[in-house]
């Protein structure tokens, strides 16, 4: 039987078909999961096409900063299954551009809000929504996607590293207090892909040279390794398993990257 049967995914993050967002989709509708997409409106047209690829896939609008629009999705859901959801992928993540090209010293309060909001807050402000939901399937699975610059400093990425961090540690406190209820809360950070966010980082081609010459494996990862890694964490293989951060990244967090 699939992993995946009879369970219903509400995944945010689908911009287009190289987001993680659309691979992580991919592994878990091939393990016989039904894909909701919320999709941000200025990426109606490819998504719309997209989803196409997965029979059966229910599209809803919404811009994750504002909470009308939040409420909406989660109440569609709750209407087309029937009160319930399994799980909940979490894939967005924005800062303005001036707040990446500036030195992090200079980022504005604008600036670090906006991306606190868009690319940490957000998660809870799904969380709390899906938690009713995900009690009445007596539980669920959480998952967001991080980056290892909420560890170290690596430079380009600036206020998108501090909002990585809050994230981090929301995984860990929203896993802390969901617990109870069986869901997990856990997140995948994944070395680079070329999606559209990655490629709004400076210098983000060389990082992919650098990044295969040092990990140990060699390979730049792939957006598919990304969604089979997605797909463990919310299936029952990871049943164990919650407040964790997996490195999908070849081996490269755990060498000396100044060498
Ligand atoms: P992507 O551009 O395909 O996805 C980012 C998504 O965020 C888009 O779908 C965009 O519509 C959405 N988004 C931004 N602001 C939004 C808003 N206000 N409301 C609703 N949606 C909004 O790029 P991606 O690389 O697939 O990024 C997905 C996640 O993976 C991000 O959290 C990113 O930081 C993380 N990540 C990416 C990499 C990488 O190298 N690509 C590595 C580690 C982590």
């Amino acid at each position: 039987m699939p992993l995946l049967e009879g369970k219903t995914a509400l995944i945010f993050g689908v911009a287009n078909d190289r987001s993680l967002a659309w691979a992580i989709a991919q592994a878990l509708a091939r393990e016989g999961a039904r894909i909701v997409i919320a999709y941000q409106e200025r990426m109606e047209r490819l998504v719309r096409r997209l989803a196409t690829e997965i029979p059966d896939t229910l599209l809803v609008r919404c811009d994750v900063q504002d909470d009308q629009q939040l409420d909406a999705v989660f109440a569609e859901v709750a209407a087309v299954f029937d009160g319930g959801l399994d799980i909940l992928i979490h894939s967005v993540a924005f800062a303005p551009k001036q707040e990446l090209e500036n030195r992090f010293w200079q980022t504005t309060r604008e600036g670090f809000q906006t991306t606190m909001d868009i690319s940490a807050y957000s998660l809870v402000a799904m969380a709390r929504r899906a938690l009713p939901l995900m009690q009445a399937r007596g539980g669920g699975s959480i998952l967001t996607s991080t980056y290892m610059a909420s560890e170290r400093v690596i430079s380009e990425y600036k206020v998108m590293a501090i909002a990585k961090s809050a994230l981090e540690c929301s995984v860990r406190y929203l896993a802390g207090e969901l617990g109870e209820y069986n869901i997990r809360v856990n997140a995948v950070s994944p070395g680079p892909v070329n999606t559209l966010a990655a490629r709004g980082v400076s210098g983000f081609i060389d990082f992919l040279d650098d990044f295969n010459k040092k990990a140990p494996l060699h390979r730049i990862v792939e957006q598919s390794q990304v969604g089979d890694a997605a797909l463990f964490l919310c299936s029952p293989l990871a049943n164990a398993i919650t407040g964790e951060i997996l490195h999908v990244d070849s081996g490269y967090n755990i060498m000396d990257t100044f060498a």
